[in-house]
């Protein structure tokens, strides 16, 4: 830069002060900040003409430095905002974590509640229970289960259900493993119950006799099988009590029948050999009905207790079940006139013949067809029919009477039962009857069902197989 000189003039003076002047508001806006204005332009060259393009390049230098540093202040920001959305995510995602992990800890706490729960729950029944795996490994024992196989956990968890038990059958029969109820259930994805007071199942541990039990296993079916759990009662008890009960009715029905004979033979030869008045022919009359009666009743009670003991003996021969029917039929028809009921036998056009017992077949007509003649009112009718349906031979009995209750039908063959509409109806029903006629029809390896309308009648059908085997047994039914 030129220095002024001692040579200037005033008039230079003055231009100099005026163009530093003019330079002023340059300085007065940088000092604030402002580095936007330029240095105004000059059309000749002075002294302050190179000041003047060092003070633009610096506010040009300046300018670009400010916008350099404003882009970085920005990609700063950016940059900033970012880190905070970031940091905000991650915060998020820690949070959510801590939530899912505080989900899990309550899941699982109420899993170990469940759990604990559950095991109070299977140690408090009475009833043996046992989890196997699919592999039927045993998974779970409850103190029952311990109790009835007289076992502890290191002789049974973990080892193969059949390493631990044998189940046999009602008649004592051990059931080979691919037959056990645990194998079937988890094959058949259903339940199985086996074995009740009648026809118990027995359990039989490594160190013990054969228990009686009923059974039920049960598939676990969460995402495709898993197991089964089998539960186990006990019914020793039950068991011996019916025994006890049974031996009681066959010891009584024996002590009966001879006194009931006499009194029989004797109401019945005062009948034929005295005379009698009036009053007391009607009463010897009641006093012999009333000993046929009995003889029945303790009849029936025999047979009740010898199908129970499992001890009858089935006589195998050809059987022409057509025949047996109408001889029956007819051997009733004097009943049916008494009661005003048409009786009819429909017969098969060709013989019905199987390889059967005939006395045990004939119980079942006799229980079916009195029943049908005591449960039909006057007027009504009683059919019989035996016939061959493709391979099938059935007999079928059905009446125009009082029928049974819908809700009444579940409980027809149990034992004493009698449905509330047909007590009026047969004063001295036992409940018996069809009791005896399931349990023949089970011997005879047939199946015995119904079907009724209250009010309308009933139709009772007995299926008969072919052919069976003859049975050893020690006792015959009385007939
Ligand atoms: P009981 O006839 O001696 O009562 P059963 O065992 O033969 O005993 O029959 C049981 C019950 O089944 C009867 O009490 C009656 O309620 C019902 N029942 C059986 N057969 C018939 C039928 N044909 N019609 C209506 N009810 C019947």
């Amino acid at each position: 830069m030129r220095m002024p000189q001692a040579n200037h003039t005033p008039k230079d003076v003055e231009r100099i002060v005026k163009r530093l002047e003019s330079l002023r508001p340059i300085f007065a806006r940088a000092a604030i900040g402002d580095y936007s204005a330029d240095v105004p332009p000059y059309e000749t060259e002075d002294e302050l003409t190179e000041f003047a393009v060092g003070l633009q390049i610096m506010l040009e230098v300046i300018r670009e430095k400010i916008a350099k540093h404003e882009e970085l202040q920005k990609t700063l920001e950016e940059k900033i905002v970012e880190y905070a959305d970031t940091q905000r995510a991650l915060l998020n995602v820690m949070e959510d974590e801590k939530q899912t992990r505080a989900q899990l800890e309550l899941v699982r706490q109420r899993e170990a509640e469940e759990k604990k729960k559950l095991e109070i729950l299977v140690e408090s029944v009475g009833e043996g229970i046992i989890a196997v795996d699919e592999k039927l490994q045993v998974v779970m024992v409850n103190s029952a289960a311990y109790a009835i196989l007289k076992a502890t956990e290191k002789d049974i968890i973990g080892k193969q259900i059949c390493e631990v038990m044998q189940v046999m059958d009602s008649d004592k029969k051990v059931i080979p493993e691919n037959e056990y109820p645990c194998t079937l259930s988890i094959q058949l994805k259903k339940r199985l119950v086996l074995g009740n007071l009648e026809s118990p199942y027995y359990l039989k541990s490594l160190y013990h006799d054969p228990v009686p039990v009923s059974l039920t296993s049960t598939p676990l079916l969460s995402n495709g099988t898993r197991g089964a759990v089998i539960v186990i009662r006990d019914i020793s008890e039950e068991v011996a009590h019916s025994r006890t009960r049974s031996e009681f009715i066959t010891v009584a029905s024996h002590q009966l029948k001879s006194p009931m004979t006499i009194i029989r033979w004797i109401s019945e030869w005062l009948t034929e050999n005295e005379t009698l008045s009036e009053e007391g022919k009607k009463l010897l009359n009641d006093l012999h009905s009333a000993s046929l009666r009995l003889t029945s009743l303790t009849d029936t009670l025999l047979n009740v207790s010898r199908l129970e003991e499992g001890m009858v003996r089935v006589d195998v021969t050809s059987v022409d079940v057509g025949k047996l029917v109408s001889e029956y039929c007819n051997l009733l028809s004097s009943y049916a006139k008494e009661k005003e009921v048409t009786l009819q036998c429909v017969s098969p056009s060709t013989p019905v013949k199987i390889k059967s017992d005939a006395a045990l077949i004939t119980v079942i007509v006799q229980v079916l067809l009195t029943n049908a003649l005591d449960y039909t009112l006057a007027g009504g009718t009683v059919s019989i029919a035996a016939a061959r349906d493709e391979s099938r031979t059935v007999i079928k009995v059905w009446d125009s009477g009082i029928g049974i209750p819908q809700q009444e039908q579940h409980h027809i063959f149990t034992k004493f039962y009698r449905a509330p509409n047909a007590v009026p109806y047969k004063v001295e029903g036992t409940g018996l009857g069809l009791y005896t006629a399931k349990k023949i029809t089970d011997l005879l390896g047939g199946k015995l069902w119904f079907e009724s309308q209250e009010g309308k009648g009933s139709m009772f059908f007995v299926e008969l197989p072919e052919k069976i085997k003859a049975r050893e047994g020690t006792k015959q039914l009385v007939f």
